[in-house]
């Protein structure tokens, strides 16, 4: 089977400058909401999602077009070059002001900052390459995998973290690549739940995405399919009924989706999340901080706030990763534990995400979170609440040495079984201390070396 081109192709209206009318058709019929200052109006196939596909600003002829302001401003051809930009005219819509103060503006509008990176960033930081034993798929946990499914997005995300291949060459997965996927994770069974990703695997054909789905399906130890998706938010007239129906058959199917302000809810946004509710699809949300943009306590809360009212759970904020063609977007670690410190106590817990660093070299999510604990003997744990309070919490008044009882697994020891005895050590080996050591002398002191 070949690869599968832009769905918006399929559809007879084409891309123009105006982002307004094609060549055939009537004068607008209604404008854009009037905050907006881009020069979008409201065609009568504005809720056809092929027709926001067909007609996303790609170049910067057609950028100029939607936001005249913009026209004798830096040349951004390079940055285009090496990272696409395509923006929905849904999304554009949703611009207030067409500068770096509209934040909508700042995470779909190229900027010349994308280009000076410090040395410390990489193309691939989460290092999702190495961790790929098929073509496209990425086995880092030992129960979960993420599939790559495209590399198409409606909008071109300028934070993203596959910058590396988002937009690059719009693509989708082969039937070829699909059949070497669901043989590896025949092969692994401890693989229970899979994520399809990409680029926005919702960009992808309904028929596309079902052969995928169905695929998956039938590998008997995947329990849990999640789609990874920022449809709701940058190309809402995508959720069909028809593409409700179709993710019906093949629960339990999650959607992870990408709000990062609340400028980003809207009637239509809020309308593709209660469909895809109303089809049983459970909702998360993962948010990344981004300077300038969201790095505000205030906001996170409004974004959280609106979020829940639209049955959608704020899963994770991440911190931006160390990609390059972001550092402008990075925020200090601290910011983050602000923000977290800030919303404890303020909103119930169903609307806080977990602050999370995906670490370099592949480490995988890491929760960052204020300290709850203040100290602790063996009869009282002493805690603190979100205004300061200090709380004695007693221990139970019987002994407690018996160990959690979960059953070994097959796999490389972690801090949970230090914590529970089961090793004396994790120690790297590449040191130079570790390598002058002399063999160990006793039988026991090898306990937990690996
Ligand atoms: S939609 Fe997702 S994959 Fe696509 S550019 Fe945005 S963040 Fe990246």
């Amino acid at each position: 089977m070949s690869m599968c081109s832009a769905s918006g192709g399929e559809d007879s209206c084409h891309g123009d400058a105006s982002l307004c009318v094609g060549d055939d058709e009537p004068p607008p019929i209604a404008t854009a909401p009037s905050t907006t200052e881009a020069t979008v109006y409201r065609h009568k196939n504005w809720n056809d999602w092929r027709w926001q596909m067909a007609n996303r600003v790609r170049t910067p002829q057609q950028l100029f077009a939607a936001f005249p302001r913009l026209a004798g401003g830096p040349d951004l051809t390079a940055v285009m070059t090496k990272y696409p930009m395509a923006i929905t005219p849904y999304y554009a819509s949703l611009i207030r002001r067409a500068d770096r103060s509209d934040p909508i503006f700042q995470m779909c509008v190229p900027q010349g900052q994308e280009l000076t990176d410090p040395p410390f960033l990489t193309p691939d930081p989460l290092e999702e390459c190495r961790d790929m034993p098929v073509p496209g798929m990425v086995h880092r946990y030992p129960d979960r995998a993420l599939v790559i499914a495209t590399t198409m997005c409606s909008t071109y995300c300028r934070h993203c973290t596959r910058k590396r291949i988002a937009g690059t060459r719009e693509t989708s997965i082969t039937k070829r690549r699909l059949e070497q996927i669901a043989a590896y994770l025949t092969e692994h069974p401890q693989i229970s739940d899979v994520i399809i990703s990409g680029g926005d695997p919702l960009t992808m054909t309904t028929e596309h995405l079902e052969m995928v789905l169905s695929r998956l399906r039938q590998v008997p130890s995947v329990q849990i399919i999640r789609i990874g998706t920022r449809v709701p938010v940058v190309l809402p007239m995508r959720v069909t009924d028809e593409l409700c129906q179709m993710l019906r058959k093949y629960h339990p199917v999650w959607v992870n989706t990408h709000f990062n302000h609340p400028q980003e809810l809207t009637e239509e946004s809020a309308e593709a999340c209660r469909r895809l509710a109303d089809a049983g699809v459970p909702l998360g949300n993962q948010s990344v901080l981004l300077r300038g943009v969201n790095d505000d306590p205030r906001i996170i809360e409004q974004l959280c706030r609106g979020l829940v009212r639209m049955r959608v759970r704020p899963y994770y904020m991440y911190q931006c990763d160390l990609v390059r063609g972001v550092e402008h977007f990075r925020t200090p670690l601290t910011r983050g534990m602000e923000i977290m410190e800030y919303l404890r106590g303020r909103l119930s817990g169903l609307a806080i995400p977990t602050f999370v660093v995906d670490a370099p070299h592949g480490g995988g999510k890491i929760p960052v979170l204020p300290t709850y604990v203040v100290s602790q003997s063996p009869t009282h744990t002493v805690l603190r609440n979100y205004e300061g309070m200090l709380i004695a919490y007693p221990e139970p008044h019987q002994r407690f040495d018996d160990q959690c009882t979960a059953p070994r697994e097959e796999s490389s020891p972690g801090v949970w079984e230090l914590a529970a005895g089961r090793y004396s050590r994790i120690q790297p080996k590449e040191t130079i201390r570790h390598a002058r050591r002399q063999p160990c002398c006793t039988s026991d002191e090898s306990v937990g070396d690996f």
